[in-house]
């Protein structure tokens, strides 16, 4: 039986793995769930799953669930980083299921890799901001990190079964990694026609049903600016050694290429249980809920170039990349501001990739030889970022 500390349970992947769980009483017994300041989604998921923590980032909000949760008895409220990152290393648990969203995510995550845990990762902001420090960690304490992101999963079931050890690729017999992007929901529309989309439109994916801030990521393409990131982490690759493929369909999740021209594909509906279901259960399979693929309805595949010219978050996060260092935390810090600005109505959505741009500018790229290095920068980007959405509205 495993016990599952779900970090971000109110959220999209924190349900669907909630959604998992359900299915599987025998395999799967929750001992924590966390979220920021959802009092009523709390109250309910606690009331069904009876896990032994519930921690509310928000201190008010864990003193509101303390008061709708007093007649459940196994039920501790915790409150603060404090408390996420107890239920996160809790002794207890031994799979932590890392879905809070952006660079809030960093901490509670680390202290589960730090704890030795089975960590399914879907929180990418926490790995794209640490790089190296965070994967030291993943080996020093033999954590078993396993992605959840969709394009991670799939690269991860297309890659030959060694562990779950990042080696280099070459000694693999890889080539290529080609990551696929769905395009987002701006795809088609012209350079001009993006100066004035809203914040409902960036939201409304064609395929993937997600929280707020991914789906602006996605529309940008910064998320697949944060998955190359992600994916040279995990699988130990260089930036040319991972090509984005844009696939409409977001039906092929990813591509391995070897060095004997086969090429590994992993497909499946576009539907976040089944990356969840295949970390919770690696290395059995387990019912997900998940609808079969209908490649009769589907009929054909297509396949295309990303366009940097329109969406240069992309190419930002790229050289972010390749820059190293500190570069990637200031990208994810000014992209959480910037998006935070879109969503509130203060920022215009082509002016994103203006924010970050002068973020990475401004800010005193450094080593990223400390997490207290990479907070402090990760603070430093956010006062840039402000401080330029600031002047841009006066
Ligand atoms: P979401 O916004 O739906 O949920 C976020 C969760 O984090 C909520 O439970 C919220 O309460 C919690 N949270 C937010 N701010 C917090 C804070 N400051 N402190 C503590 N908890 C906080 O987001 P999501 O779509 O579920 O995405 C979660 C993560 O998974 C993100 O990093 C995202 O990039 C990644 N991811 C999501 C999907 C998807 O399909 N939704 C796919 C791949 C990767
Ligand atoms: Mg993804």
């Amino acid at each position: 039986m495993r016990q599952v500390t779900i970090l971000g349970a109110t959220g999209s992947i924190g349900l669907s793995t909630l959604d998992v769980i359900r299915r599987h009483p025998d395999r799967f017994s929750v001992f924590a769930l966390t979220a920021n300041t959802q009092v009523e989604q709390m109250t309910r998921l606690c009331r069904e799953f009876r896990p032994r923590f519930a921690v509310m980032a928000d201190a008010d909000a864990a003193e509101k669930l303390q008061v709708a949760l007093v007649d459940i008895d196994e039920t501790d409220v915790l409150a603060g980083e404090k408390g996420l990152c107890r239920v996160a290393e809790a002794s207890e648990a031994d799979t932590v299921m890392a879905a809070i969203v952006g660079a809030a995510g960093l901490p509670p995550t680390l202290a589960a890799v730090r704890a030795g845990k089975r960590v399914l990762l879907a929180n990418k902001e926490a790995l794209v901001m640490s790089g190296q420090l965070f994967m030291d960690a993943v080996v020093a304490s033999g954590a078993q990190l396993l992605p959840i992101d969709s394009e991670h999963n799939a690269i991860f079931q297309c890659l030959p079964v060694n562990g779950n050890r990042p080696r280099n690729l070459c000694d693999d017999g890889v080539r290529r990694i080609l990551l696929t992007a769905s395009g987002g929901p701006f795809r088609t529309f012209s350079a001009e026609s993006l100066r004035s989309v809203s914040p409902a439109q960036a939201c409304a994916h064609p395929n993937w049903s997600m929280g707020q801030k991914i789906s602006v990521d996605s529309a940008t393409l910064m998320n697949k600016g944060l998955e190359l990131i992600e994916a040279c982490w995990l699988f130990n690759a260089t930036t040319d050694q991972v090509e984005v493929h844009v696939h409409p369909e977001s039906i092929i999740h990813s591509m391995v290429e070897y060095l004997d021209g086969s090429v590994l594909a992993q497909l499946g509906s576009p539907d976040m249980r089944t990356p969840i279901a295949n970390g919770l259960a690696w290395p059995e399979r387990i019912e997900a809920g998940v609808s079969p693929l209908d490649l009769f309805a589907l009929g054909q595949f297509n396949f295309e170039r990303p366009d940097l010219g329109r969406f240069p978050c992309l190419g930002l996060a790229s050289e972010a990349c390749r820059a190293g260092g500190t570069a990637p935390a200031v990208l994810n810090a000014a992209n959480e501001v910037a998006v935070a600005a879109f969503l509130a109505g203060d920022l215009c959505f082509t002016d994103i990739p203006v924010i970050i741009e002068h973020a990475l500018a401004t800010a005193s790229i450094t080593a990223a030889d400390s997490f207290e290095t990479i907070f402090s920068q990760d603070e430093a980007a956010r006062h840039i970022a402000a401080e330029q959405i600031r002047r841009s509205l006066v």
